[in-house]
């Protein structure tokens, strides 16, 4: 009797720690929310990142409170003699939030650890050539996004990014767009987009421009968007993100579609900051 009784309690228990798990880290991530920005930190972002003098007040304040929670929950590993400072982890989690204003958000549930190399650095790859061979081969990388647990990024490439705000370049928006992306998995091009009419209208308007972006990429033809986004619909999402936050105006002329779509899931409209 007292050991079905034992595992009854236990029962109870875990079914009460797991239904107050969500509300618990809500309360939490609200305290984090509420508290001052430190002021070292604010001077991070103003050197570091130009781009928020053009964000309206209300997402500015937003952003910050994100870092804060951000901060509390992710680790930031330094690699090849990186020494983590506030720094580093302001400047990518200023960059890194930017991806979740406006939303619910869990802030990248599935991540744990940012790893900081100091430069680009180099991983082995597997390539598949056009014949079905498979071999290895090293590549050169700015930034990387596992599907559980890991960023990487290049410290010189996520500081080049944050300065230069109109160029459609950043790749802590690239890597941070794949881990939205790959929420729900593998990285396919599509993140959670809510109602299923939703996907097929994204679709629409994903499939033509990288249909496009393939075309020009295999003629070295110039486009808005970086020719590495013709590799798969998983990077051509990430590469569209970037554009989207860096070059809004020159998107939504050209391409409207896309820009409505990333606005929707986005839920900002950077064409309209100053
Ligand atoms: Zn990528």
């Amino acid at each position: 009797m007292l050991p079905i009784l034992f595992i009854v309690i236990i029962c109870v228990l875990l079914i009460g720690y797991s239904a107050g798990k969500p509300y618990w880290r809500e309360h939490q991530r609200n305290k984090l929310r509420k508290r001052p920005f430190k002021k070292e930190w604010r001077k991070v972002i103003q050197q570091r990142m130009p781009y928020f003098k053009q964000m309206p007040t209300d997402l500015q304040l937003q952003l910050k409170q994100h870092i804060q929670v951000f901060l509390a929950e992710k680790e930031f590993v330094g690699c090849n003699g990186v020494t983590i400072t506030d720094e580093i982890r302001v400047t990518v989690a200023a960059q890194a939030c930017l991806l979740l204003l406006n939303r619910k958000t869990d802030y990248y549930p599935k991540l744990t650890t940012i790893l900081v190399y100091p430069k680009a650095f180099v991983k082995s790859q597997q390539t598949t050539n056009a014949a079905g061979l498979q071999y290895t081969q090293d590549v050169v990388l700015a930034g990387e996004s596992w599907e559980i647990g890991k960023v990487v990024l290049s410290w010189q490439d996520t500081v080049k990014g944050a300065l230069i705000p109109d160029d459609g370049h950043n790749v802590v928006i690239h890597e941070f767009a794949h881990q939205l992306d790959q929420e729900d998995g593998k990285a396919n091009g599509a993140p959670i987009l809510g109602k299923r009419q939703n996907y097929s209208c994204w679709s629409e308007a994903f499939s033509e421009q990288f249909a496009l972006l393939q075309k020009q990429a295999s003629r070295g033809i110039n486009s808005l968007f970086d020719h590495y986004g013709a590799t798969n619909p998983a990077e051509f999402f990430a590469v569209a993100s970037e554009v989207f936050f860096e070059q809004s105006k020159p998107l939504s002329q050209q391409f409207p579609d896309l820009y409505t779509q990333l606005k929707k899931f986005y839920h900002v409209d950077p064409m309209h900051w100053s």
